[in-house]
């Protein structure tokens, strides 16, 4: 058995999903939303499973899907991509993310991750034989800086791993951060691989900024997209790799042992949805970012110290100030069992030097779901 994996414990999500189900909670623990996403799109999606193609699609993904991300991403972010030679279609961006790190890292290779970091990305990087670089951030802003960077890139170091925006932090990166990144990828030679998937999912008028479009990084950049978060489909399980051909060769050799393919009627209904002009992404984000205050409101009503959230489904609470006698996840424990509330002990994201007082709150579900959440939470502090 491999030691990386026959070590691990199960994922965090899974644990809490369990426990939120044992308990008959209200599960704000992994992160899914209520809202059933766009019907026109699920409609594609059923319709060609019965009047389409249902067998192997072309091993890169739909031309048509792969069109769709170019004129997507030129549209919402001012990339000029080339369908042919820098898009790839993967079976969600765990694929992209596996395949990214089976392909681009030799045994010894350092990699820089921040945490805290998303559950995924530890056990693949050292699958690969990866050394990993631990950068730590810590709330309320969860920003790095040019001495934190200093400390873990060196001539060794391979890749560099980033969630922007970041989950479980929910902060979305400025520019100028990721300008600093890029210096030091440019100076180290380094390849950024990007996970991108919460993109659509920022609020308050951010905008995302890829890091591909940073300037520096159009040659040494994997930006991985998920149509799950931007469709509010999670289990749809239908990713996008975007970057250079020199990068895309060699990452389209690992996807074709790994997955291959990726259901065509998923595909095509993807497609479709990319394309949307009937203002679904500024509606999608308009309505996530009122349960966030919605949320937000009601957590501090009862005494939470809420952490800010910019982007993604998850806004966090702090819990040090409150001077409680125990960590995030004998907190979390204690919420799901006694108060039929689940939701993420943040330590779970770290793998040194933990920060043990940060709780995550999935919020993407009906006010009725959150309301009766807030009401169990009234008497836990
Ligand atoms: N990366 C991050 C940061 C995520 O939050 C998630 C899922 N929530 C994924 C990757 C996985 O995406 P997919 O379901 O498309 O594999
Ligand atoms: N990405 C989701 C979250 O952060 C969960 C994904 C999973 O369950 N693996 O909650």
């Amino acid at each position: 058995m491999n030691p990386v994996f026959d070590g691990l414990p199960v994922t965090v999500f899974e644990v809490m999903s369990r426990l939120a189900r044992e308990h008959d909670a209200v599960n704000l623990g992994q992160g899914f939303p209520d809202d059933p996403g766009p019907e026109d799109v699920r409609r594609k999606a059923a319709d060609a499973v019965i009047n389409g193609w249902n067998q192997y699609p072309p091993m890169m993904g739909l031309p048509e899907l792969r069109a769709a991300i170019v004129t997507h991403y030129a549209h919402w972010q001012s990339l000029t991509l080339d369908a042919d030679s820098e898009v790839m279609v993967t079976s969600g961006a765990t694929e992209a993310l596996t395949g990214a790190m089976m392909a681009l890292i030799e045994p010894g290779d350092e990699v820089v991750l921040f945490q805290p970091m998303y559950d995924a990305y530890l056990p693949l990087v050292k699958r690969a034989g990866g050394v990993p670089k631990l950068v730590r951030l810590t709330p309320p802003h969860w920003r790095f800086n040019e001495a934190m960077l200093a400390e873990v890139f060196s001539e060794k170091t391979k890749v560099v791993l980033l969630n922007n925006p970041l989950n479980p932090a929910g902060n979305v990166m400025p520019r100028e951060d990721l300008e600093l990144l890029a210096r030091f990828c440019t100076k180290f030679d380094a390849i950024a691989v990007c996970d991108e998937v919460w993109e659509h999912v920022v609020f308050d008028g951010l905008r995302h900024i890829s890091m591909l479009a940073i300037d520096g990084m159009r040659e040494r950049c994997v930006k991985i997209g998920s149509a799950g978060k931007i469709f509010s489909l999670t289990g749809w399980k239908v990713g996008f790799v975007c970057a250079a051909p020199n990068l895309m060769r060699v990452l389209a050799k690992a996807h074709q042992f790994i997955t291959f393919t990726t259901p065509p009627n998923l595909q095509s209904a993807v497609a479709y949805g990319l394309g949307k002009d009937d203002g679904y992404f500024e509606g999608m984000r308009a309505d996530m970012q009122r349960s966030r205050d919605r949320f937000a409101a009601g957590l501090s009503s009862l005494g939470f110290p809420v952490l800010p959230s910019q982007g993604t489904y998850f806004i966090n609470v702090d819990l040090a100030p409150l001077g409680l006698n125990e960590d995030d996840e004998a907190f979390c424990r204690r919420l799901v069992a006694d108060h039929k509330v689940a939701a993420i002990p943040v330590s779970a994201f770290y793998a040194s030097d933990h920060v043990r007082s940060v709780v995550r709150f999935c919020f993407a579900k009906r006010d009725a779901t959150l309301d009766t959440a807030l009401e169990r939470l009234a008497n836990v502090l």
